[in-house]
């Protein structure tokens, strides 16, 4: 009974958590032994409230959460409204002695969490909360002088000292628990957006919950992860997990990933590169969580103090062809054409997708940022933040600024035989691949081969490369120059 009477009660508070397996606070209130009441909270408020995406797959992994609690025998219940208050209605309804939670690494969620904590005491209840959903606690991977690593190389040779490869925990075969009246049921929080019904084709694409996450990470280990070095940057290739959606809503945490892949690496099967790399993404996960972690201001401030002032030019027009995938440069159009349809897009192209709309079109950062939270099914407020910043040049470790990504070099490079193209832009398909990547390059004669009108049924580059790539240059020279001057106080 590990200390606690058999009448007493304990909440269990599932958030981005919604695992029965190696799930820590789960493990640890049924080990509690007391009477479990396993709660969700409905509480959608901002800063960051989940995006449109985000929303269909949370509605679909709560089915399934429930579905998988009730067979263990204690059912989930579902409320609607302020956390806190929901939280300590149910302590005050219920006489429950205790709180459990895995924690949470958002800064305005961690307040939150904090505030809660302090109320509960207040109530006379004991909370545990446990490390989950990370593969280090930010508080544990701070340099000699206390600080958070800046450079990613640092804190990769940091994370691998202090955190080793564990065996998750075990899935309880039964949990004793209660459910209380009053609850909604997921169909009434009405979490599906109905500004449109874009999202109904994802269920083609991905199956939510911890069982789809299980098939996936099956799948992964099958094929994927042994290519995983080399192919993860060729995006018609199946060589990345596409786990992601499943580790932002924590069906699968980033331990089993790496102890399953490490469990191949053992026995022989598979190639340290290929398991390293692995390890290092998962890595950068954690990355990006420690950064905002402590520099809570980076979803609107840039790391580098320099770019801030930058003159993004914010011109609704150029951003909706870059959303509709319509800027005439196929990669480009392929990326945002597959984040529309399936909720998801390449980690290659979203760096091909992001450079072309903060270099070559000068977009700000924030807003293809704020376009991604509201698309991705993955939306991650630490990894889109972060990865936004490093691909504008303007984040912790980021790539220098002058490094603008060629789209038709990239595609070249990492979707040779234009598959990944072909499938997302169909009408271009019928063209050779030599001019797949640039049509404005092909002859008439081959054009009209492959049944294409450019500027009618294909648009053409909506900015010529070598002029972005110049004026992007031009401006970022300028300014940097500007803010060196002001820094050194010369103007
Ligand atoms: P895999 O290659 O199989 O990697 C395994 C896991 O490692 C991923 O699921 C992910 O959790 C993590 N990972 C891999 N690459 C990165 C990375 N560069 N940064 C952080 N974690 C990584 N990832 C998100 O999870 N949510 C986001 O909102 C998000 N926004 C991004 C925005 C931009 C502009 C860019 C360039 C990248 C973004 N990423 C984001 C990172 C990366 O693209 C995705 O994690 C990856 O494509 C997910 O596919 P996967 O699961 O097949 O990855």
């Amino acid at each position: 009974m590990n200390g606690m009477s058999e009448s007493s009660t304990a909440i269990l508070l599932f958030r981005d958590d919604l695992r029965i397996a190696d799930n820590a606070a789960l493990t640890a209130a049924s080990k509690s032994g007391a009477n479990l009441i396993c709660l969700y909270v409905w509480d959608d408020r901002p800063p960051f409230a989940i995006g449109d995406a985000q929303r269909w797959w949370l509605h679909h992994s709560l089915v399934s959460h429930s579905t998988a609690l009730r067979k263990l025998g204690s059912p989930l219940n579902i409320r609607v409204g302020k956390t806190e208050e929901v939280v300590a209605q149910i302590v005050a309804q219920t006489n429950a002695d205790s709180v459990f939670w895995n924690r949470r690494y958002v800064p305005h969620q961690v307040e939150r969490d904090k505030v809660l904590m302090a109320q509960l005491q207040r109530q006379g209840c004991t909370v545990t909360s446990c490390k989950g959903r990370l593969l280090a606690e930010p508080w544990d991977t701070l340099n000699k002088e206390g600080n958070p690593y800046r450079v990613f190389t640092a804190f990769w040779k940091c994370l691998q000292r202090v955190s080793t490869i564990e065996t998750p925990l075990y899935a309880p075969t039964s949990l004793a628990g209660s459910q209380l009246g009053g609850n909604a049921t997921v169909d009434k929080l009405g979490i599906i957006s109905t500004k449109s019904d874009w999202s109904e084709g994802f269920h083609q694409h991905w199956q939510p919950g911890e069982d789809g996450g299980h098939v996936g990470l099956e799948k992964f280990l099958d094929f994927g992860v042994y290519h995983y070095g080399k192919g993860r940057d060729f995006p018609s290739l199946a060589a990345t997990s596409r786990l992601s959606p499943h580790l932002q809503m924590g069906e699968v945490s980033p331990r089993q990933i790496l102890h399953a892949a490490a469990q191949l690496l053992f026995s022989g099967k598979l190639l340290e590169n290929d398991f390293k790399k692995l390890h290092s993404e998962l890595a950068w996960r954690d990355f990006n969580s420690h950064l905002l972690y402590y520099f809570p201001d980076l979803t609107e401030q840039e790391f580098r103090p320099y770019f801030r002032n930058f003159p993004w030019q914010n011109d609704t027009e150029v951003f909706s062809l870059w959303t509709r995938g319509q800027t005439g440069y196929p990669v480009v159009d392929a990326g945002m054409r597959e984040l529309w349809q399936t909720g998801y897009m390449h980690n290659r192209v979203r760096m091909i997708t992001a450079s072309f709309l903060t270099k070559h079109l000068l977009q700000d950062w924030r807003s293809g940022m704020h376009w991604f939270w509201d698309t991705l099914l993955d939306a991650d407020l630490a990894s889109n933040t972060l990865n936004w910043q490093w691909v504008a040049g303007c984040g912790a470790d980021a790539a220098p600024y002058f490094r603008i990504f060629n789209p038709m070099l990239q595609a070249l490079k990492f979707d040779p035989e234009g598959s990944y193209v072909r499938k997302w832009v169909p009408e271009i398909a019928a063209l050779p691949t030599r001019y797949l990547d640039e049509p404005s390059s092909a002859p008439p004669p081959e054009l009209a081969k492959a049944g294409i009108e450019l500027g009618k049924t294909y648009p053409l580059p909506m900015v010529g490369h070598k002029f972005a790539r110049d004026r992007a240059l031009a401006t970022y020279k300028s300014h940097k120059e500007s803010a060196d001057q002001k820094s050194c106080g010369i103007i």
